[in-house]
């Protein structure tokens, strides 16, 4: 175990009973939500889980906050084996790795005050000592939110504010416990354009000033920007590329990873290149292609992708034959 890794997820797999095809059918069928991931976070670090919907990246957050049991695989954290933990024995580590969902408007109470809200999870944890305590650590997470200032908001409901509001809300009542590491599932796609960019420079200023790893979930590789260190892209339940954030984006090497990269907007007309259509559908994940199982979508693919089953790609590692050959 590498323990500058705090988070370590090695060949983690969940797969969904889909039941039988046919009445009689002894034949099992299941949903290849995650197949087979790994990866691993450092103190501090941001990564962003880019893919299309259905890639198994919000399955994969699941397994990572234990509301999900994995079928195989591992998920260490400070070097503890977390993969099978009974509840009980989950309260402390939800405490450290906290998520953030999609939507602010579901995710929060509409029946409870600001205050009420962000002060919930001490109570729930029993954090704090007392009242005084509590009321230091609500106002203190509300202000690194960017809820300034806090007094303001203490007594207001979530319908009486913008969207871009109650998603800081829902980011400090993860503050609130202090936790070391965000899981943030698509926490920008619901909101404004206007406001995207302000919820990811807050997350980006939260990982210097209370050295929080955040990973980062999204369907818009466009929106990973400057803000992560390291990319992960996903494709039907698996990382077919990792690498630094500059590598991915300047020089992907995986065709499926290329073809995110030239749909992004670019302002610059002189700097636009040739996008790249996918052609078909992803791939049903219950039946999941055999050989490479990009091959069906692949502009560059050749005989041997329908045999052959490629890592991922990172620095260090090569593609398949296929990739090695046709990848520049
Ligand atoms: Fe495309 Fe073949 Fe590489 Fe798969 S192995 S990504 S089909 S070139």
């Amino acid at each position: 175990m590498n323990t500058e890794h705090f988070l370590e997820v090695r060949g983690l797999k969940k797969y969904f009973d889909a039941g039988r095809p046919r009445l009689f059918s002894r034949e099992a069928r299941f949903v290849h939500a995650v197949d087979d991931v790994s990866f691993s976070l450092r103190h501090s670090e941001v990564i962003a889980l880019v893919g299309e919907s259905g890639c198994g990246k919000s399955t994969l957050s699941l397994l990572l906050m234990g509301l999900e049991e994995p079928t195989e695989g591992s998920i260490f954290f400070e070097g503890r084996d977390i993969t099978h933990l009974k509840e009980s024995e989950r309260k402390e580590l939800r405490r450290k790795i906290q998520m953030v969902f999609q939507d602010p408007y579901e995710s929060l109470n509409p029946t409870q005050t600001i205050e009420e809200i962000i002060n919930e999870p001490l109570l729930v944890h029993g954090i704090a000592k007392d009242k005084r305590e509590r009321d230091e650590r609500v106002m203190k997470a509300m202000e690194d939110a960017g809820l300034k200032p806090a007094e303001v908001y203490l007594s207001r409901f979530p319908h009486e504010l913008s969207g871009g509001q109650r998603q800081r809300v829902v980011i400090a009542a993860a503050l609130v416990l202090e936790p070391e590491i965000l899981l943030a599932d698509e926490p920008v796609s619901m909101l404004d354009v206007s406001i995207r960019a302000e919820i990811i420079n807050l997350l980006a200023e939260l990982r210097i000033t209370r050295q929080i790893a955040v990973i980062f979930i999204t369907h818009d590789l466009g929106s990973v920007g400057f803000f992560a260190d390291r990319v992960a892209v996903m494709y039907l339940g698996r990382i077919v590329e990792i690498g630094t954030m500059l590598e991915v984006l300047e020089k992907p090497k995986h065709p499926y990873t290329k073809a995110l990269i030239s749909v992004i907007p670019v302002p610059n007309p002189r700097l636009r290149h040739e996008r790249i259509i996918l052609q078909g559908e992803t791939p049903n994940p219950i039946d999941v292609p055999k050989g490479c199982r990009f091959h069906p979508r692949c502009p560059v693919a050749i005989a041997i992708c329908k045999d052959s089953d490629p890592p991922s790609v990172t620095l260090s590692k090569t593609h398949s034959a296929a990739c090695l050959l046709l990848v520049k």
